[in-house]
């Protein structure tokens, strides 16, 4: 049966999660950030996570095992210290590790790098500063101390890098002065920590080169051919590792580099194959990525087979290996002790440790794993149930689209809700305080019953409700106290969803999340959160705002079955939320809001992708929320402030009012949104709560003032930038007495001109 001839393929790892089965190094970071542990203890517990990583990759049969793919951090600053490319106002010389943890995270004296995410996942980075001046005095200490420290194991590693061109791609140029002109010196860099390593004895290195899968430019694209006939010179073979999309237009440039080896991603392009065989040299190795590294589903052998059967042919077997599809980094450490999942769910799941299990049955071509590969993916039906999808079949175009335009619901909402020009709401979350934590710790242990724990939560919403009242906002909120999570939340009373008890991925640095998995079809038993609305909206005469988290954000945040389109879950869950904004609105809730802050963070890696993905993003948001009468007023709410290449879909989402960040960027968007003739309601945040300053009443009304600019005055609310969750009560309540002030003074100018 198998198509390997019983000879083995080569296998490789690109990267394993640091985190540790238990997180130990979060635990390790923050006791010493906290300065209740020393440097050496760190240091410590970071070495024996590197050995026990390195020893399970080897007692998983893994050939090709990395190194220096393990962080304190984040992979990015760690190979800008490498280089020694880190600002100069961090200090000069070795960076020690005080010098480290300042540029990631922010102290006293100064504000940390940047961060952003890392391509299309959940995982961030800190952002390099590219200057025309910048003094590059490589340091590869850490990489070849990883290296040798493996090598004692008796363990060759391929030592990992970020690639340069992806390294410079990533980063911000921060004195105007182009990135591309850094290319030389940074080669340079590139160069001696290469020739550090191979000087150690590393023979093989891996060099990550992301971008790939991207658009580039004409010139990236030469610089990219200019960096390989630089670093293809240096004895060590070089494998280029692409990952999270397919070559597209850059195949032939990805192919063409002077480098011994190429790796691609066969779980997110598979078509992309037999292209790249068909372009591949002679003399170099293909790196099959065919184990999903952004996952949690076990693999099809019989489908990685094929892939791996028709590159072998072509090919021959020593030209191929096979590994996952990127890093492991970005699924959790291990299945073990999972025992609190639906039934048949564990038997489908593969963490990065079964993940390593996969790729060494695939590559000896198991017969025994094969058949029991079979005989599990035999039983697995597939697909959504055939009543969800003659629900979703069932569906027309009035389902997506409220039966009156917007320019006609507009007059019927004022009159209904009787709002001032210039209303003042704020996003839904009000400060989750200690007490607040504590008594939900309290409840989830048992330590607290229902009862106990309901009443207190009405008591916290009720106080909530009187101090929005006092402090004379227009449009009230309930304030998000029973809420552990906007995911989790929803995901907890949906059906279709699980939770793990140990399936930790790294966001940044230390943090963590946990997102739930989707494993069958998404329905709403009971409603979610109408109980809480309508015992809200009991308390007062003024508005309450309903909150919703939107179907897009919910599918982003989790991981998602992939035995059906993504747009499919999607749109699972947006008939979900239908629901429950019917249920709202027949409790007599008036306003609703759908939060989409994950609208964004879904575009595809390329530009031709964008129109595909929008289509269905938008269609969702219009599928879950079209079902109210013209009188139910639709908020969306969105976190960022980068709007220039979706405007058009945040217009086609029809939202009556959205509100979105703009303090800091002092409402540098609503130009593009005038441009756009954006035709809706909106509330540029006029705080950002992202920091704790109390905004003064006359820098609101400033802001105000210059979004009078850009929009009607029957266009703008005033709102905060975001929720409220993380702030504390008296910073909350001083800036938002400022904020309805200064709304006031505004409304009282207009009124008078
Ligand atoms: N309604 C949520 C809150 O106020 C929105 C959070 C978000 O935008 N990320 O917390
Ligand atoms: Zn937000």
């Amino acid at each position: 049966m198998s198509v390997l001839n019983n000879a083995k393929l080569n296998t490789a790892n690109l990267g394993f999660p640091r985190m540790g089965q238990n997180r130990e190094l979060k635990f390790a970071l923050e006791a010493f950030w906290s300065g209740k542990s020393p440097e050496d203890d760190l240091l410590a517990v970071a070495r024996d996570l590197r050995r026990r990583h390195w020893l399970l990759q080897k007692e998983a049969g893994i050939g090709v095992i990395p190194s220096n793919d393990f962080s304190l951090y984040d992979q990015v600053l760690d190979t800008l210290v490498l280089l020694g490319a880190t600002p100069a106002r961090y200090g000069s010389g070795p960076v020690s590790l005080g010098q480290y943890f300042d540029m990631a995270r922010n102290s006293a004296q100064q504000p940390a790098l940047e961060m952003t995410k890392w391509f299309d996942t959940n995982y961030h980075y800190l952002v390099p500063e590219w200057s025309a001046g910048l003094h590059l005095i490589a340091d590869p200490s850490k990489a070849v101390r990883e290296f040798e420290e493996a090598k004692a194991l008796g363990i060759v590693t391929r030592p990992v890098l970020v690639g340069p061109i992806t390294l410079l791609l990533l980063g911000k140029s921060v004195d105007g002065s182009s990135r591309l002109a850094l290319l030389p010196r940074l080669l340079l860099a590139y160069k001696a920590v290469l020739e550090a390593l191979i000087a150690a004895g590393a023979a093989d290195v891996q060099i990550d080169e992301p971008v790939l899968v991207t658009d580039l430019s004409i010139e990236w694209k030469r610089a990219f051919e200019a960096a390989y006939a630089e670093l293809g010179q240096l004895p060590v073979s070089i494998t280029v590792a692409t990952y999270f999309g397919a070559l597209g237009d850059n195949l032939q440039l990805a192919s063409s580099l002077p480098v011994s080896g190429l790796h691609i991603d066969l779980v997110r392009a598979p078509g992309q194959l037999d292209e790249v065989l068909a372009t591949l040299p002679p003399e170099k190795t293909l790196s099959l990525g065919v184990v999903d590294g952004r996952n949690i589903w076990k693999s099809e052998f019989a489908t990685v087979r094929s892939l791996i059967a028709r590159a072998v042919a072509v090919l021959g077997q020593d030209r191929v290996v096979l590994a996952p599809s990127c890093s492991l980094l970005h699924v959790p450490f291990d299945t073990a002790g999972e025992d609190k999942l639906p039934s048949g769910l564990f038997e489908r799941l593969s963490f990065a440790v079964q993940k390593l299990g996969e790729l060494r049955d695939l590559a000896t071509g198991d017969e025994a794993a094969f058949a029991a590969n079979a005989a599990h993916f035999a039983g697995q039906r597939g697909g959504a149930s055939s009543r969800v999808q003659q629900k979703l079949a069932a569906l027309t175009e009035d389902d997506f689209a409220r039966p009156q335009p917007y320019p006609d619901r507009a007059p019927l909402q004022r009159e209904a809700l009787k709002l001032p020009l210039l209303p003042t709401t704020t996003i839904g979350s009000f400060p989750q305080t200690a007490e607040v934590r504590r008594q939900r710790a309290a409840w989830r242990k048992g330590l607290l019953d229902d009862a106990a724990y309901e009443s207190f939560l009405e008591a916290a919403t009720e106080e909530c409700i009187r101090r929005q009242e006092e402090l004379g906002l227009d449009v009230l909120v309930h304030g998000e106290f029973e809420r552990n999570d906007m995911v989790e939340y929803f995901g907890e009373q949906l059906d279709g969803f699980a939770f793990t008890r140990n399936g930790w991925v790294q966001s940044y640095g230390s943090r963590c999340v946990k997102p739930p998995i989707i494993y069958a079809d998404v329905e709403r038993p009971a409603p979610m959160t109408v109980r809480w609305s309508k015992f809200a909206q009991s308390l007062t005469q003024k508005p309450m705002k309903g909150m919703l988290t939107g179907p897009v954000t919910i599918l982003q945040w989790s991981f998602v079955r992939n035995d059906i389109p993504e747009s499919e879950t999607t749109f699972q869950i947006a008939l979900a939320l239908r629901k429950e904004i019917a249920d709202l609105e027949a409790a007599g809730i008036g306003v609703i809001q759908v939060d989409e802050p994950a609208l964004r963070e879904g575009l595809p890696l390329r530009m031709g992708d964008y129109a595909g993905y929008l289509d269905w993003a938008v269609k969702a948001f219009r599928l879950a929320t079209s079902g109210v009468r013209a009188e139910t007023q639709i908020h969306t709410h969105m976190c960022y402030a980068e709007f220039e290449t979706i405007l058009p879909a945040i217009a086609a989402l029809d939202a009556d009012v959205i509100s979105m960040e703009s303090a800091r960027s002092k409402m540098a968007l609503l130009a593009d949104f005038r441009a756009h003739g954006y035709p809706n309601e909106i509330g540029p945040g006029v705080w950002d709560i992202h920091a704790t300053r109390v905004p003064g009443e006359e820098e609101v009304r400033g802001l105000l003032l210059m979004a009078l600019e850009s929009l009607k005055a029957e266009q703008l609310w005033v709102n905060p930038d975001c929720g409220l969750k993380t702030r504390q009560w008296p910073e909350t309540e001083a800036s938002l007495r400022n904020l309805v002030a200064a709304a006031k003074a505004v409304r009282e100018e207009l009124v008078g001109r």
